[in-house]
């Protein structure tokens, strides 16, 4: 979502005149496009800030935008002082005004533009600066109403908005006569898409159309909305991947409850069961929390033998980060950390096996 993010960014200020320049140390401007999704990419970000000094070049303007821009707001000043602006993941359109304002105006006061913002113009989509020459991300919704109980993307992407049916259609036929062959369709949940009647799976035979176009895939689907009348539409695409990233983050009824996310370890099987059967030759990966605060030795040998089980093609092992606004950082973060890491290093070395095995098929 950030990669697609950056490129609209990227996207908006090449029509306003700016070039996009490959050495950080000739640019006029920086802006660092952040992540929240865990500690670690926040403490990338904060060190990096840290690294572009003004000291050679007075007139170098800094700018922090997306996650971490509507998480901190003005403690972005406090604790990175080189920082000239600051803009919010549904503001990021207004980049270009600010960036004239503040150079034009020879404005150097810093300051939070905008982190308030709920809805993106379309238009900004429509700029067709992709980083790839083949391959397109397009976004199809913007944020998340799911509250999974450890996730901060509700409260700082917002709540669920779906792209009309018309304008994901028009992004994708222009990339294609653009000479774009390759479209990754880009949600927090996919599945639930919903424009009029149309639903996920109507919209996909819908882009399965599009003459040029050689192959389509998507990410990310949420097993309490991904049901076995969509694996049939994969199976039946020509140029979808028969490939599903379907996010497991726990093998315990216990832990899933506690995260909030609408599904029990029998219901994941059967699931990935059914996709296996109706799609042949299917990939299947996805992402799994270790140490979520109550997480017993008992509830991560659930999860271990789940994913022992499941045999992925490969998974994104994560160890819980608390996350400020989320219901789970109430709860205590009580599995120590050496034992997160045994956990995290356990699975890991179990799914590299597995990974390994398939691989070599
Ligand atoms: N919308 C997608 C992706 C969300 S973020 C989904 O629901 O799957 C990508 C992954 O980051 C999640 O699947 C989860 O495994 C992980 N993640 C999210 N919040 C986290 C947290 N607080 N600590 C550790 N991992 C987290
Ligand atoms: Fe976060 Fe859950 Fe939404 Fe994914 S589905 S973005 S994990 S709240």
């Amino acid at each position: 979502m950030n990669v697609r993010d950056s490129e609209v960014i990227c996207g908006l200020l090449k029509n306003s005149g700016y070039k996009i320049c490959g050495d950080e140390k000739q640019a006029d401007v920086i802006i660092l496009n952040t992540c929240s999704v865990r500690q670690h990419a926040e403490d990338r970000v904060w060190s990096q800030i840290g690294s572009f000094k003004k000291a050679g070049n007075k007139r170098l303007i800094i700018g922090v935008v997306g996650c971490m821009a509507k998480n901190y707001a003005e403690k972005i000043f406090e604790r990175a002082p080189d920082v000239d602006f600051v803009v919010g993941p549904q503001d990021i359109h207004k980049i270009p005004e600010i960036l004239s304002k503040i150079s034009k105006d020879n404005l150097f006061e810093r300051k939070v533009w905008e982190v308030d913002g709920s809805i993106r113009p379309n238009e900004i989509y429509h700029n067709s600066f992709y980083q790839e020459k083949e391959h397109a991300y397009l976004v199809i919704s913007e944020g998340c109403s799911n509250f999974c109980s450890y996730c901060v993307v509700p409260f700082v992407r917002g709540r669920l908005r779906h792209r009309e049916l018309k304008n994901i259609v028009k992004e994708a036929e222009d990339a294609v006569a653009g000479g774009l062959t390759r479209i990754t369709l880009l949600g927090q949940n996919v599945n639930a898409y919903k424009d009029g009647d149309v639903n996920f799976t109507k919209l996909l035979q819908r882009l399965d159309k599009i003459a040029g176009l050689k192959q389509l895939t998507f990410f990310t689907s949420h097993p309490k909305d991904t049901h076995p009348d969509f694996f049939k539409a994969i199976r039946d695409s020509e140029k979808l991947l028969k490939s599903l990233h379907l996010p497991l983050q726990s093998g315990s009824d216990r832990i899933l409850k506690a995260m909030n996310r609408g599904y029990s370890a029998k219901e994941y099987l059967a699931l990935i069961d059914s996709y296996r059967k109706i799609v042949k030759g299917a990939l299947l990966t996805s992402d799994i929390i270790v140490g979520f605060p109550g997480e017993s030795e008992d509830d991560f040998k659930q999860t271990y033998d789940l994913v022992k089980k499941a045999e992925f093609n490969a998974a994104y092992i994560f160890k819980y980060s608390p996350r400020p606004h989320t219901e789970a950082l109430k709860m205590a973060d009580d599995v120590e950390k050496a034992d997160k890491e045994k956990r995290h290093a356990k699975l890991l070395e179990l799914q590299r096996g597995i990974s390994n095995k398939k691989n070599a098929k």
